[in-house]
């Protein structure tokens, strides 16, 4: 039955089981955590999941414990790790759902009265900081981490199941930082190996990692943008390396008009158009997360590419489609912002002065998303 639709997100689940089997295949041995926070990147968290534990991935991944139990409460009982916490995070409900924890310092005292409180020894993952500066414990505090851990873990208190670390710079592969990170973290992980947990996972890489640094691959590769078909690279596109974009984000034209010269354009007044032509109005604005930065960003519109032409605003943006468009075969007509046939999610991403990451993420819940 053929479906009506406004505004929406096409995700494609192919293309995301496509990009992890590719992905698979560069990283094997190591096993692959499939990186579902931010809803999956803004593709929708549980499909994704479902689709990369079908393609081959054995591990989940989120930020936050809550993101964790979402997926739980909706069936998924692969392996899930959440590595981002605070005072409030609800530990005991995760270590009761079977939510393995990563640690960075502080959280290891929570997590173990919690795991007294759920009566099961909590599964930790050990995070070291080796120059990102974010989350993790400092190379300074990790003996003392590794003892605390020791002691619960002789206590039957908790089970220290993997060390990892995050690397800051692996999306500019000339750069030297990334080897003194790998240096670190094996570092780390010796003296982890040492204190004789019996460690399941090591694990450091991000997308850009995996696909350029085989040394950092370890046991586990923490899977993410390059599930999403998106590449982390500057001077390399999706299909340079053989992904796939899951979305495509497509509006139908709510508006097309004849205007004069000189005509002014949304809030503003930003852009005037240089002759009489023809505008189209894309319903889709700030409020659904196209940036207000962008800035003559690409859109295809009934199969011609052209570009936003003045401000995007909360609901909506307009394109100038030039002097010889037609109104009434605009009316109605698709417009792709980005993905399968149309714009890169990069390109938009450079008319706004932000990453690929963002562009995906930030699609709000107001647009609604469509499996094939
Ligand atoms: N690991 C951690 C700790 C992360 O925060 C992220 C996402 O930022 C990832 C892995 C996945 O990174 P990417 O999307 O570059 O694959």
């Amino acid at each position: 039955t053929e479906q009506r639709w406004e505004r929406r997100a096409v995700i494609d689940l192919s293309a995301i089981r496509h990009n992890v089997r590719r992905i698979a295949e560069l990283a094997a041995p190591a096993q692959i955590m499939a990186v579902v926070k931010a809803d999956g990147y803004g593709h929708g968290a549980l499909p994704v999941a479902k689709a990369a534990l079908e393609a081959g991935a054995t591990w989940l991944g989120t930020a936050h414990a809550t993101e964790a139990l979402e997926l739980r409460a909706a069936g998924i009982t692969a392996p899930v790790l959440a590595w981002l916490h605070t005072t409030d995070t609800p530990f005991a409900e995760a270590i009761a759902a079977n939510i393995d924890l990563g640690v960075s310092g502080w959280d290891l005292d929570h997590i173990a009265a919690a795991a007294r409180t759920a009566a099961q020894p909590a599964r930790v993952h050990l995070k070291i900081d080796t120059g990102l500066g974010r989350n993790g414990c400092t190379p300074e505090g990790w003996r003392e981490l590794l003892a605390a851990a020791a002691a619960y873990q002789e206590e039957g208190v908790l089970r220290v199941v993997g060390v990892f670390s995050h690397l800051a710079v692996a999306d500019e592969p000339e750069r030297p930082e990334t080897d003194e990170q790998l240096a670190a973290f094996r570092a780390a992980v010796a003296l982890a190996e040492e204190a004789g947990f019996g460690l399941e996972v090591r694990h450091t890489a991000n997308t850009p990692a995996i696909l350029s640094r085989p040394d950092a691959h370890f046991d586990l590769v923490r899977l993410g943008l390059g599930m999403y078909g998106l590449s982390p690279f500057a001077d390399q596109t999706s299909a340079d390396l053989g992904l796939r974009p899951a979305m495509r984000l497509v509006a139908r034209v709510a508006n097309a008009k004849r205007v004069p010269a000189g005509q002014g354009i949304s809030y503003g007044l930003t852009y005037r158009t240089a002759g009489p032509t023809t505008v189209a109005l894309v319903p889709l604005g700030y409020a659904d997360g196209i940036p207000r930065t962008a800035q003559a960003a690409p859109v295809l519109i009934a199969g011609v590419l052209r570009r936003s032409s003045g401000r995007v605003a909360m609901d909506q943006f307009v394109v100038d489609m030039g002097e010889d468009a037609d109104p009434a075969d605009l009316i109605g007509a698709e417009a792709v912002l980005f993905g399968d046939g149309g714009p890169a999610a990069e390109a938009w991403a450079a008319s706004a002065g932000t990453i690929n990451y963002e562009m995906v993420t930030r699609i709000s819940g107001r647009v609604p998303r469509h499996y094939v």
